[in-house]
């Protein structure tokens, strides 16, 4: 693959949406061990406002910019402002395109990492969505090119949701927990790890 279309990003977006909704349960399984019990419902409720709310066209920016604002207005809780930061801030040097590069997409991953570190004022190693989020935009700058950087980023993003089980989380509600919130897979993690192989589905179809 050369390029990545509108389309591809829509259909992304859509797999992402059925992947939530299948997860529903396991997500939601996961935070009930460190957190609220809602990661599951938090995440299918949003990304089915985000299919409601997808615009017609091919605009990548504009695609990815309502993701961000559906999720951002329909998710309470960390993870809908965290991830609503992430795609608006990686939607914005895509405004206006139709079809992005590997260069666009490096970028894109860059600037998405950049927005949750700067909302959640987190890092990676804090097991949170991070640590499967910074492996994978990582893994695929390295890659070089498209599809490479695809399935090296899904198996970084797998590999980093794993390495959050030893974790003692640093950020979010998992952190009241101290000592107690290790040995669980960190639930955000395992949903940003959903969405970076929804990608690769998505271009390798
Ligand atoms: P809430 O904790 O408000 O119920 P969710 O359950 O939807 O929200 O999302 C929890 C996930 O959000 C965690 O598993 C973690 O990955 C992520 N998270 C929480 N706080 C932060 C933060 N400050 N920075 C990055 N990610 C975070
Ligand atoms: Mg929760
Ligand atoms: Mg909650």
């Amino acid at each position: 693959t050369e390029m990545l279309t509108g389309a591809t990003v829509r259909k992304w977006i859509e797999k992402t949406a059925a992947v939530m909704a299948e997860n529903r349960t396991y997500l939601t399984e996961l935070d009930k061990a460190i957190g609220d019990a809602d990661h599951g419902n938090n995440m299918d409720r949003g990304f089915k406002a985000v299919v409601e709310k997808l615009p017609e066209g091919d605009d990548i920016g504009a695609l990815l910019k309502a993701v961000s604002m559906a999720l951002i207005s329909k998710v309470g809780g960390a993870a809908g402002p965290l991830y609503g930061t992430m795609f608006l801030q990686g939607s914005k040097p895509l405004m206006g395109k139709s079809e992005i590069s590997f260069e666009e997409l490096a970028q894109f991953f860059e600037d998405a990492v950049a927005g949750v570190k700067m909302r959640g004022k987190a890092e990676a190693g804090e097991k949170t969505m991070l640590d499967a989020l910074v492996p994978a935009a990582e893994a695929f700058r390295k890659a070089g090119d498209l599809d490479a950087g695809l399935k090296a980023a899904v198996e970084a993003a797998e590999q980093g949701m794993k390495d959050t089980i030893p974790m003692i989380a640093k950020k979010g509600r998992a952190s009241y927990l101290g000592e107690r919130s290790r040995d669980h897979q960190d639930p955000g993690a395992t949903s940003s790890y959903m969405i970076v192989k929804a990608l690769e589905d998505a271009v390798s179809e």
